[in-house]
């Protein structure tokens, strides 16, 4: 059986002394390939670098929303740069975190729709980052789909352009917009959040995804799925007990959801 993590932060420095026995890990587990996110300049370029010294690994280079406000002058021309790297399969994280108060929110925007610009000019795929407002903000009249929303103008407008070659990762909306995200030709990810007890909503959500949109992730150093949610660090080798949970709520075997996301991770990174 084969899995493939399309999220993972290998570059996070709570890796830095522990990269080889993560990755050796991961492929011990059946975890056979991996996408190595950045979030701004130099975290992408170290993405990079990993990905040159294992087989196993890929990148995307981006900058992501909490970091739009903390972006040196040369930081995009980086990007740019790095995406002509052939070990480079994505553009992103990109998206919008309406939780965070990192970077206000027209400022993460203009850096999305750039995402966005370059995705359709270098032809890969964006990979999308979505947070909606805290309880507390919502309890002070944020709607608790503001960055659902938000998220859905800004790729309807790029939709009207070109079609969309993009993904929700790590999804952890209602399910009125996952359908509202497939209509616009999205992917939809899971990580280990769909695992937790208390995410029987999310749960429903994996199941709406037709099989040919869904992929998974760890999403690591972050989020461990249940049984495993005290570990610190997550990596990729536990993603076992994501791909076990969605098998179980879409009703169909492991191996089967293996070669459905493995399938799907491949022709949407366009990795052989
Ligand atoms: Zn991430």
């Amino acid at each position: 059986m084969e899995l493939f993590d399309s999220h993972v932060h290998l570059d996070d420095e709570q890796f830095d002394n522990i990269r080889d026995e993560v990755i050796r890990r991961a492929i011990e587990a059946g975890v056979s390939r991996m996408v190595c996110i950045g979030t701004n300049a130099p975290t992408s370029r170290k993405c990079v670098e990993i990905a040159n010294a294992y087989e196993n690994v890929y990148a995307a280079v981006g900058i992501q929303p909490n970091y739009a406000s903390d972006v040196g002058p040369d930081d995009w021309d980086s990007i740019l740069a790095l995406t002509k790297d052939p070990r480079v399969v994505a553009v992103g994280e990109t998206g919008l975190d309406h939780y965070w108060d990192y970077a206000p929110v027209d400022v993460q925007q203009e850096y999305f729709e750039r995402h966005l610009e370059l995705s359709r000019t270098s032809r890969l795929p964006f990979i999308v980052h979505m947070r909606d407002p805290k309880p507390d903000a919502i309890a002070n009249g944020a709607s608790p789909t503001a960055c659902s929303a938000h998220i859905y103008d800004v790729l309807k407008t790029a939709a009207d352009v070109a079609p969309l070659h993009g993904v929700m990762h790590s999804y952890s909306g209602d399910e009125e917009y996952a359908k509202k995200f497939l209509d616009l030709g999205m992917h939809i990810s899971f990580a280990g959040m769909v695992t937790f007890k208390k995410s029987t909503a999310l749960r429903e959500v994996a199941k709406l995804v037709p099989s040919g949109r869904l992929m998974i992730e760890t999403d690591a150093p972050y989020l461990s799925p249940h049984p495993k949610r005290g570990q610190r660090p997550n990596e990729p080798a536990l993603m076992l007990h994501t791909a076990e949970c969605l098998a179980e709520a879409r009703g169909v075997s492991l191996e089967n959801l293996a070669a459905t996301t493995t399938n799907n991770a491949k022709s949407f990174f366009g990795i052989e």
